[in-house]
């Protein structure tokens, strides 16, 4: 990307991407009606669960406790994640935060999100996408979750990317995923509820893994917020 297209991507006024109204990524109209919930559906199978917990069949290898989704991956909802992404429109955060909040509302109460008292933590993107999209479209995403939730947010993630740091053989590395992630901050991961935030879920290896690592660290509970499920 250019320093040009970097620029218009920051002051170009947001067009919704279902209608073409301008103003918003997608617009509240769109909003109810293209983006159709997930609902209470297990993240990794899809069957129904109550509050979208993972269910008995899928515990295995340590997800999450819950993972609520915000919908499928697909049109106005596919298409907002990629002006995000890969067109380089911070302002469709604004729209997937306000989404993915609400989300988080239909499963639990405001009470119970007081008690839990998460930690906003995002899944880290590997930093040599930074420098392609100039931002950090997962911290970006998490902070604006953060302020409408009233909660903390923190990096607590890090991620060793395409980079010579690892030091490992490229078949070294595919076989450890759970070596690409790490915790950085200890110290403010221990004993906290933590609720992840990621875009897009497809495997769900990516959120087993920061799991574990999060867990290992002496994560009370861990959770997880999800814009959208590729099918
Ligand atoms: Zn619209
Ligand atoms: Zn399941």
């Amino acid at each position: 990307m250019s320093i040009l297209e970097a620029a218009i991507g920051w002051v170009a006024p947001p067009q919704c991407v279902a209608c073409g109204k301008e103003g918003f990524a997608l617009c509240v109209a769109c909003s109810t009606s293209e983006i159709i919930a997930y609902g209470q559906q297990c993240w990794l199978c899809n069957r129904a669960s109550p509050r979208g917990r993972t269910c008995p069949k899928c515990r295995g290898g340590g997800p999450p406790r819950f993972v609520w989704i915000t919908t499928n991956y697909e049109g106005a909802a596919k298409e907002l994640v990629k002006i995000y992404k890969f067109g380089h429109q911070r302002a469709a955060a604004a729209a997937l935060s306000r989404l993915m909040v609400e989300t988080l509302h239909d499963f639990d109460t405001s009470a119970e999100l007081i008690r839990l008292n998460y930690l906003i933590v995002p899944v880290p993107t590997a930093t040599s996408r930074i420098r392609q999209r100039s931002f950090d479209h997962s911290a970006l995403l998490a902070r604006a979750i953060g302020r409408q939730l009233g909660a903390e947010n923190a990096n607590g993630l890090g991620r060793r990317g395409q980079s010579r740091q690892l030091g490992a053989k490229r078949p070294d590395r595919l076989s450890q995923p759970e070596g690409n992630y790490f915790v950085r901050l200890p110290q403010i991961i221990k004993d906290q509820n933590i609720l992840v935030i990621d875009d897009v879920v497809t495997t769900g290896a990516t959120l087993k893994t920061v799991t574990k690592v999060l867990r290992a660290a002496g994560a009370k509970r861990v959770d997880a917020l999800v814009f959208a499920k590729r099918l």
